[in-house]
């Protein structure tokens, strides 16, 4: 059996991730392999910190990007930060809460579990009053931007109540970076991850993470060695950032972060507020259309994420089947509900590059002409 090169489809990528990749990233990919410890990489390595810095809006000298996708970050945070017996305030509203609680459990701490029906924001007072009555919590962790839902949360203000109870914030924001409004440091964000394939355009596998001066003095005066030998910080921080003295620790994805520098820098070059406002301008463009086509929003409007469009499956209309018909006769690809959503939902994505007019309108067109046959 003679087995061909494998030739993918050129899909639009409107679904929860990945999405359309641009195509000087995809170029960027393609270059030539260095060694990872070659000092022309090592200065492209630099070059990526500060762009991630100025992605966060942030100057933690703890920002990398994890040789891993989003989850690795989401890990990263816990296995590095917590400490087993450790109390943390989870807050769950979606898909991306629920792993969190469960990489806590995991790690041998406790979880105090906020909870919040699918679709809404976290609960600031819900929030509020859990730091209250448990003033023995160390942690505050929660998802920015909820991909399951399309949800939200205002971060600034729960950053701000971590701050007054003196807990470490751990926050998602693997939606959120680079498509809505996201400022690290102004917040007091302690912990943050996201991923390369939403909002960034660049191909999966790639975890951005930053650490605030905080949170890096909690990891060194940890008293518990930290179970996961890859994702140990501490072992990494040699290989991001030792002057002149970088030694190895794993052989970096040298392509994946060429791909990533050059998203990262197209991302510098928009400028990240014209980029939040791209986002929300496409965003209000789609959601004039799905209106039209009589498609109801999951979120209410104040918490709706422009990135992540949920929306009703109509009755009497086969959720397969649309999907299928798109892929299959557009080459378009939209996102299916998950969880107590699968079967009722659609999730639009509009991330990165995707977030452009001619996504819109193919997507509103064909979902059109898809959902008239599919009445008939
Ligand atoms: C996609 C996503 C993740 C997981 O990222 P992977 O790259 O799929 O591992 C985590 N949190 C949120 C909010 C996400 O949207």
């Amino acid at each position: 059996m003679t087995i061909q090169p494998f030739n993918p489809p050129r899909r639009t990528l409107m679904g929860p991730g990945p999405s359309d990749v641009h195509p000087q990233v995809l170029q960027a990919l393609g270059k030539p392999t260095v060694g990872h410890l070659d000092p022309t990489f090592i200065a492209m390595m630099d070059e990526v910190k500060a762009l991630l810095q100025y992605a966060f809006q942030t100057e933690n000298a703890f920002t990398i990007a994890v040789s891993a996708p989003g989850s690795a970050g989401m890990e990263t945070c816990f296995v590095n930060l917590m400490e087993p017996g450790d109390k943390v305030i989870v807050c769950r509203n979606g898909v991306f809460g629920e792993r969190m609680r469960q990489n806590v459990e995991r790690l041998g701490g406790e979880a105090v579990v906020v909870d919040d029906a699918w679709g809404t924001p976290v609960s600031v007072d819900k929030v509020a009053d859990a730091l209250n009555r448990h003033p023995d919590a160390k942690f505050l962790a929660f998802v920015h931007a909820e991909t399951s839902t399309g949800a939200l949360s205002d971060a600034k203000a729960l950053c701000a109540l971590a701050r007054e109870h003196d807990v470490l914030s751990i926050v998602d924001a693997v939606t959120s970076l680079g498509g809505v409004e996201l400022r690290v440091d102004e917040w007091g964000i302690d912990a943050i991850y996201s991923g390369s394939q939403k909002c960034l355009s660049c191909v999966p596998g790639l975890a951005p993470v930053s650490f605030s001066p905080r949170a890096v003095e909690k990891l060194k005066a940890r008293q518990a060695p930290i179970s996961s030998w890859f994702l140990d910080q501490s072992l990494v921080m040699g290989y991001w950032s030792g002057d002149g003295k970088r030694s190895y620790h794993h052989t970096a994805p040298v392509n994946s972060l060429y791909a990533l520098h050059e998203s990262l820098r197209l991302l510098q070059l928009e400028g990240l507020e014209n980029a939040w406002a791209r986002h929300r301008a496409m965003h209000d463009k789609l959601k004039a259309g799905l209106d039209k086509l009589g498609l109801g929003f999951v979120v209410e409007e104040a918490y709706r994420l422009p990135q992540l469009n949920a929306v009703y499956i109509p009755e009497g209309i086969d959720d397969g089947a649309v999907r299928s018909a798109l892929l299959n006769r557009f080459n378009l690809e939209i996102g299916a509900g998950l969880g107590d959503l699968a079967g009722k939902a659609w999730r639009i994505g509009l991330m990165g590059y995707a977030a452009r007019e001619e996504n819109v309108t193919l997507c509103l067109a064909a979902l059109e002409q898809v959902m008239n046959e599919a009445r008939q």
